[in-house]
């Protein structure tokens, strides 16, 4: 079967992977997971999500272990499916409007993001939102919201669709192609509810929706 990787340089890994196996053993997907640090465990993945956590610290990582080469190359393979949230986000998008100096994107996502759009760590939230426009029947999903970041412009709006806008109007989740799905948010962080990861799994990793 496929192997989904989580990319394990730095911040939320543990979470999706927690969420990834509960889908597996509920649903008996001939899929497996694992953390990636290297290019070898690179190599074995037909998908790959990074996580939340800090996309200055991830960038630098990444290019000081020799990381940047092998995650350009393997995000920008149409044929693999690609999932960041929050931090991963920002560093799979082409730019950023602000805190922008030490990060060196990968490129892929074609919209501009700005960092912390929410302000500071204390005004995170926590909100139920209407999904159902992505996902089916997900009319309240608990959407965890830290320093996050949102979508400010979309470079490309052919191929940049669907989004998912909030009420005030702010883009925080968007698909690119058949493969590619970016978060501001933290559904790795909604506890006991696996309905985000096992629509990434059906739709970009299998596609069988
Ligand atoms: N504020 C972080 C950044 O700019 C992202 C926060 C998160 O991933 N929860 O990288």
């Amino acid at each position: 079967g496929k192997c989904v990787g989580i990319l394990a340089l730095q911040g939320a890994f543990i979470e999706h992977i927690q969420h990834l196996e509960k889908c597996i053993t509920e649903n008996k997907y001939d899929l497996s997971v694992t953390t990636v640090k290297t290019p070898e465990e690179l190599e074995i993945c037909d998908a790959l999500i990074i996580p939340g956590g800090e996309s200055t610290s991830m960038s630098l990582i990444a290019q000081r272990t020799g990381m940047y080469p092998h995650l350009l190359k393997f995000v920008h393979d149409p044929s693999k499916a690609i999932w960041g949230t929050c931090a991963g986000l920002i560093y799979l998008s082409k730019e950023l409007s602000n805190e922008k100096e030490l990060v060196k994107p990968l490129n892929l996502l074609k919209v501009k993001v700005k960092r912390n759009a929410f302000g500071r760590q204390a005004q995170s939230f926590i909100k139920d939102c209407d999904f159902s426009s992505f996902i089916p029947d997900c009319t309240d999903f608990p959407t965890v919201f830290i320093r996050a970041p949102v979508i400010e412009t979309i470079l490309d709006p052919q191929e940049v669709l669907p989004l998912y806008t909030l009420d005030n109007g702010l883009i925080v989740a968007a698909t690119q192609g058949k493969n590619i799905l970016a978060t501001s948010f933290h559904p790795e962080l909604a506890e006991n509810d696996s309905r985000f990861h096992d629509w990434f799994i059906k739709k970009f990793v299998l596609k069988q929706l």
